[in-house]
């Protein structure tokens, strides 16, 4: 805990946390050296882990990094915040991210950008940029952030560290601030498979308070068991290397990669994926129609802000919102309520939700002849702090293919794949079946 603090003090530019438990780490790890002395300590004693600020922790802040939710604080631990608890990790603070989670690049922050470690003139990537940050410059050992379209594996990739969504549904979502609910995944970063695999373990799994949650077991995921003489059939999508705009060292480092797991035997083949082209508008329509639905709670009745420049009940919803969410917020509410008003439910919403479907069982027949499919992270490099702000589909092109993952459900991870030659992070995505993520960890300590 000591070792987390002071890098935290020394890297305060960066903005990564919003808050810095520091006395309650401290007493928590002394509880837990107890607890070690008596044989009594659980799975992660002595893990110091980051939370985003979207997870509810008991009597502490919560305000999804906005302004509408001014002064909350939590009432309970969302499930998988209770399970480190009673593992006895120590929770350290609470990491600064994009607005409700939407963004990629932590720009959209009530509390300010986060800083790039590698680059201080970079984004981290979004929307878990504080989270990812805090593993990458030693201010904890492992973070939870949220995956709803790649807001783990984007800034796990732009950071050079392993961010994992798991399959939609094997962690309970209760205690976590939505943004696309058919989407929304806790994911997990960290610096090595191990730490990741563990926390998996003891985060997943059924839970009485999430309705959509798994009740499938939990596997050992730490056991981390891979037979290496078994050679594996891998797929990677031919159009992603085709891609307009894809960086060309990103192109070279995931060709090299591919090449390598050729040389080791095992068979890696192209494969068409012709629904390329419609996976960020299925994406943007529904989750900002989830979004818009979901986001209707904050009205200033209940929690946070609430504007004091009111005169009837209208007019405090109205200056409420207008005041407390930010400029990309209310873009997405307005896309939501949009997609899914009368006259357009059909056209927009009712048609994503068919071409959702399409993607997803053309990735799932995919999976069904290959162990896994491998692809880059992202088009690019973390890019320039403002390069993509006033342009929100130039953005939105930064979850091109992180997002196939998320509309199908299916479980991915960002393991570090090199650097490029201007020595930023390069990510190498690998994508596995439903409730795969036993395989697919093994996998990812293997290759890295
Ligand atoms: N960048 C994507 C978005 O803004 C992903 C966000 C996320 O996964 N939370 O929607």
């Amino acid at each position: 805990v000591a070792y987390y603090l002071d890098n935290i003090n020394k890297k305060k530019h960066l903005n990564a946390f919003l808050e810095v438990y520091e006395e309650e780490a401290r007493s928590q790890a002394a509880e837990v050296d107890k607890k070690i002395k008596s044989g009594t300590a659980g799975k992660l004693a002595g893990m110091v882990v980051g939370l985003k600020d979207v997870l509810c922790h008991t009597d502490h802040a919560l305000q999804a990094s906005s302004k509408i939710l001014d002064g909350f604080r939590s009432q309970f631990n969302g499930t998988a915040v209770q399970r480190l608890l009673d593992e006895d990790a120590i929770i350290i603070g609470r990491n600064n991210c994009d607005e409700f989670a939407m963004g990629s690049s932590n720009e959209n922050s009530a509390f300010g950008p986060v800083l790039n470690d590698a680059d201080n003139e970079r984004v981290p990537g979004g929307s878990s940029g504080g989270s990812a940050v805090a593993v990458q410059a030693d201010m904890c050992l492992v973070s939870l952030g949220s995956d709803t379209g790649g807001s783990v594996r984007q800034p796990a990739a732009f950071c050079g560290i392993f961010g994992l969504k798991p399959t939609y549904s094997r962690i309970s979502r209760h205690g976590l601030v939505a943004y696309a609910s058919s989407f929304d995944c806790i994911g997990i970063f960290s610096k090595s498979v191990e730490d990741m695999a563990i926390t998996l373990e003891v985060v997943a799994g059924k839970d009485e308070f999430d309705s959509t949650v798994s009740t499938k077991p939990v596997e050992t995921y730490s056991i981390l068991s891979i037979d290496p003489s078994k050679k594996l059939k891998i797929a990677y999508i031919k159009e992603t290397l085709e891609t307009e705009g894809i960086s060309g060292e990103i192109k070279s480092k995931t060709v090299e990669a591919i090449e390598k797991l050729k040389a080791e035997g095992h068979t890696v083949e192209a494969v068409d994926f012709p629904l390329l082209d419609y996976l960020l508008p299925t994406y943007y329509i529904l989750t900002t129609a989830e979004a818009s639905s979901n986001l209707s709670r904050f009205d200033g009745v209940k929690y946070g802000y609430r504007s004091p420049n009111t005169t009837t009940l209208e007019s405090m919803y109205k200056k409420t919102r207008t005041e407390g969410f930010g400029a990309e917020v209310k873009r997405r509410i307005m896309l939501g309520t949009f997609v899914l008003s009368a006259s357009y439910y059909d056209a927009y919403y009712t048609k994503a939700q068919k071409v959702r479907r399409m993607i997803r069982d053309y990735t799932k027949k995919i999976l069904s002849q290959y162990d896994f499919i491998v692809l880059p992270t992202t088009p690019t490099t973390a890019f320039k702090q403002g390069e993509h702000s006033e342009d929100p589909l130039e953005m939105y092109l930064a979850d091109l293919f992180t997002v196939q993952s998320s509309v199908s459900g299916l479980p991915a991870i960002s393991i570090p794949n090199g650097e490029d030659s201007g020595g930023l992070p390069i990510g190498l995505q690998i994508m596995a079946d439903d409730f795969q993520e036993g395989k697919l960890l093994a996998f990812s300590k293997y290759f890295t």
